[in-house]
């Protein structure tokens, strides 16, 4: 057995075009979809990130706003200009690009964002909002993933989902999601024991470790449906995910690859947050 792929540049081209009509209608009702990305210090990983943010932007017709400031910028400097931003009519999202120099205190960065404008998802409001299952932005990546897995036309109420990972951004609010759209859900860490007990129990299985080879194929159920998260290099220098993909694609059902599975879906479901920020200020 092959598992078919679940295509995320292919859902992302699609995606993109529905956003871009609406970025359309709002411009030319005198609106157009504004992103501010900020970018602190020279990370280079950070700056492809932005610059592959922007450049998608630039695509749908949304306007984005790049500032790039050295590592040397004070927390109370970045505080500053997104006080700037969260009052400014025609900037509708605003995204800080993480990590951030170790001077700067992240969270204190993110909760400073105008819950209105907080189009990565990640402040404490927003986290509410999706743990009471009341309107707002949702993070970028689980939002992604969740639209992959329903791209594959697998139901997802009543399946065991098996989620790797339980960071804030990417493993908590994903088993929000999942547990949102019924599936029964275990959340999975360093610290669980027999990993594989789980998973091999999983018709859903989403790996978020930032670890090579976290879930291989005699960890998984057979037809289930596998989302790879991690974004790692392998020895052979290549961007490679949290799952053996050449082994897991024998067993499972549907898989994502790495590149082009849930990379270009974060981005995809940034400009949908910026759209969706920009018609809750119409209204
Ligand atoms: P974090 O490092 O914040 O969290 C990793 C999680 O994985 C932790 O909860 C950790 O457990 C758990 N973990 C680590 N090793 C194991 C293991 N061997 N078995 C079980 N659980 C384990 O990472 P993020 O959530 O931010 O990101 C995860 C990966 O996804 C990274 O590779 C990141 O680059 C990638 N990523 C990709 C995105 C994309 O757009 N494609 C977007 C965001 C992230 P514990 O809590 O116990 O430490």
């Amino acid at each position: 057995m092959s598992a078919q792929l679940i295509d995320g540049n292919a859902l992302s081209t699609q995606l993109r075009a529905q956003i871009a009509a609406r970025v359309g209608d709002l411009t030319a009702r005198g609106l157009t979809p504004g992103l501010a990305v900020i970018l602190v210090g020279d990370d280079p990983a950070s700056a492809v990130y932005v610059r592959n943010k922007v450049r998608a932007c630039e695509v749908t017709g949304i306007r984005s706003l790049l500032e790039q400031y050295p590592a040397t910028l004070t927390e109370a400097e970045l505080l500053a200009r997104i006080a700037a931003l969260n009052a400014d009519p025609s900037v509708h999202g605003i995204l800080v690009q993480m990590p951030l120099p170790r001077h700067i205190d992240p969270h204190k960065v993110i909760e400073a964002i105008s819950i209105h404008k907080d189009v990565d998802g990640y402040s404490v409001q927003s986290a509410g909002e999706l743990m009471a299952g009341l309107p707002g932005l949702r993070p970028c990546t689980p939002w992604g993933c969740m639209k992959l897995i329903e791209s594959t036309g697998v139901p997802i109420a009543g399946r065991h989902a098996v989620v790797i990972g339980r960071s804030n951004t990417v493993g908590k609010p994903m088993a929000l999601l999942l547990l949102q759209a019924h599936a029964t859900v275990t959340v999975c860490h360093s610290g669980t024991s027999d990993l594989a007990a789980h998973t091999r129990q999983a018709d859903l299985v989403v790996v978020a470790t930032g670890r090579r080879n976290t879930l291989s194929a005699d960890m998984v159920k057979p037809g289930a449906v596998v989302i790879d998260v991690g974004i790692n290099r392998g020895e052979d220098g290549k961007l490679c995910g949290d799952v053996d993909f050449d082994g897991v694609r024998q067993v499972a059902g549907w898989i994502t690859p790495v590149p082009g599975g849930v990379g270009p879906m974060t981005i995809t479901m940034l400009l949908a947050n910026t759209l969706q920020a920009t018609e809750r200020a119409m209204s």
